[in-house]
């Protein structure tokens, strides 16, 4: 599981700044999916081949009040899951009552706490930390989050201070056989009963594999000869008849959950139909880059308007999830679930396709004899050749000259043209766009 850093601090101390810098990287990419939300309070970042997720939490003011007014709810969960919480302080305002307000709170927590020290940039920076001793959280790491300064030094700081992070990332996921699913959905959409269903019929390997106990968040699995390993973080197996309530809901254990998994199945609530909490949702499995099937649960016993009703909310909410396939089930009855398996191999097929320079060059060629690209200032763009530049999902690299002009709209041709042409279903893509050569 990637560990979670949270950003603490009042405001303007440039947590938004830093999370920025920690999380960039997902900026360069385009998704090919106008309408999709993107939530700038969560991320995920690497340092040497460790990943982890960051959490911007916001919501600290550090006045005098109490902890309830102090804090919002979601703040003090993002603190609760959090394996480090970086508390960052404003080198030019200098030490102010909300920081020590803040430092006391934070050690109510008992959580790991690094102190750093923003904005040093045209200050004396040993001069400006003399004062934050005070707050006995040790020496402040001094960084220039707007320049980028300091970034790095304080990344091989909060290494050493993650626990279990004894594998790099993607050696620690690949210990765990099979296509790696994730049950995503708000709560009540039916989680803890499909997932129930499904180990209930099928033969758990659990014995088969170290480290792996009735509580593992690992429940590797297998189904008509295909092995799958459930990443179970919201505790959805041992919930089959305990009501989850909307406060317990963990976006950071569910997030956790999408980025250890190869596909996420995605259940929407057919008696609820399409809220925003279910877009936001999906916002963050698409960004992550993850595969995906939606099941519509609680199909059962609704009538054929009421079932137009909730096709037509999908469509008309969601129109960024038009290349997953959709799956109307009753977890309840079991009705439609035994299909949900062949989507997820098809979607995990399609998320780690391999296509050659040659065969995408050709595709790209025949894109832009069927639809040239405009012309910039009189001159038109050129796009020369394509490779593919990662899986999981698939990232296409489009190269040419001038493509830094394309507008989105011919970007989301290209997308579309390749994903049509390679037929991926089930996964995002990605197209990434270089000028030279
Ligand atoms: P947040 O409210 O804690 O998220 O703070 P922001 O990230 O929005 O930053 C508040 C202001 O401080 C913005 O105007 C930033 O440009 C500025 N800022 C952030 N980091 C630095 C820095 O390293 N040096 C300077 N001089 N300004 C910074
Ligand atoms: P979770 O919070 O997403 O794990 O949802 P639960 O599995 O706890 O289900 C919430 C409620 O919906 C429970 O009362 C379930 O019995 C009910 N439920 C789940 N699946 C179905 C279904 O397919 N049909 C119907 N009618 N009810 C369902």
């Amino acid at each position: 599981m990637k560990p979670v850093i949270a950003l603490v601090g009042r405001p303007n101390v440039g947590k938004s700044t830093l999370f920025n810098q920690l999380t960039r990287s997902r900026d360069a990419l385009v998704a090919d999916l106008p309408g999709l939300t993107r939530d700038r309070q969560y991320g995920t970042g690497r340092v040497g081949g460790f990943g982890y997720m960051l959490v911007d939490t916001g919501g600290l003011s550090g006045e005098a009040e109490t902890l309830d007014t102090l804090m919002a709810r979601q703040t003090r969960q993002a603190i609760q899951e959090a394996d480090l919480v970086l508390f960052l302080v404003d080198g030019r305002d200098g030490l102010t009552a909300a920081d020590e307000a803040i430092a006391t709170e934070l050690r109510g927590f008992g959580k790991p706490v690094l102190l750093v020290l923003n904005k040093t940039d045209g200050v004396d920076p040993d001069a400006a930390a003399a004062e934050f001793h005070a707050l006995g959280l040790g020496n402040p790491l001094p960084i220039a989050a707007a320049h980028g300064r300091g970034i790095a030094g304080l990344m091989q700081t909060v290494k050493g201070h993650l626990p279990h992070l004894e594998d790099p990332e993607d050696e620690e996921k690949e210990r765990w056989p099979g296509i790696r699913i994730a049950f995503v959905g708000r709560p009540n959409a039916g989680k803890s009963t499909l997932v129930n269903r499904i180990l209930g019929e099928e033969r758990l390997l659990a014995s088969d594999i170290p480290g792996t106990t009735r509580d593992s968040v690992y429940v590797p699995f297998e189904r008509d000869g295909q092995v799958y390993t459930l990443i179970d973080t919201a505790g959805v197996r041992r919930r089959a008849r305990v009501k989850e309530t909307v406060e317990k809901f963990s976006v950071v254990k569910t997030l956790q959950a999408v980025e250890a998994a190869h596909v996420v199945i995605f259940l929407l609530d057919a008696r609820q139909g399409v809220a925003e909490q279910d877009a936001h949702l999906l916002g963050m499995v698409l960004e992550a880059g993850r595969a995906l099937v939606v099941a519509v649960n609680k199909w059962d016993g609704l009538t054929p308007e009421a079932r137009d009703r909730v096709r037509a909310d999908v469509a008309l909410k969601l129109p960024f999830l038009d290349f997953a396939e959709y799956r109307f089930i009753s977890a309840l009855h079991g009705t439609g679930v035994g299909d949900l398996f062949g989507a997820v191999q098809r979607a995990h097929e399609a998320a780690a396709v391999k296509v050659s320079t040659g065969e995408l060059t050709r595709l790209l060629e025949r894109a832009v004899s069927e639809h040239q690209p405009p012309l910039v200032r009189g001159r038109r763009i050129k796009l020369r050749y394509a490779h593919q530049g990662g899986r999981n999902p698939p990232v296409f690299v489009i190269h040419g000259n001038q493509t830094e002009r394309l507008p989105g709209s011919y970007k989301r041709y290209l997308s579309n043209f390749f994903r049509q042409q390679l037929q991926l279903v089930g996964t995002p893509i990605r197209m990434e766009f270089r000028t030279g050569e």
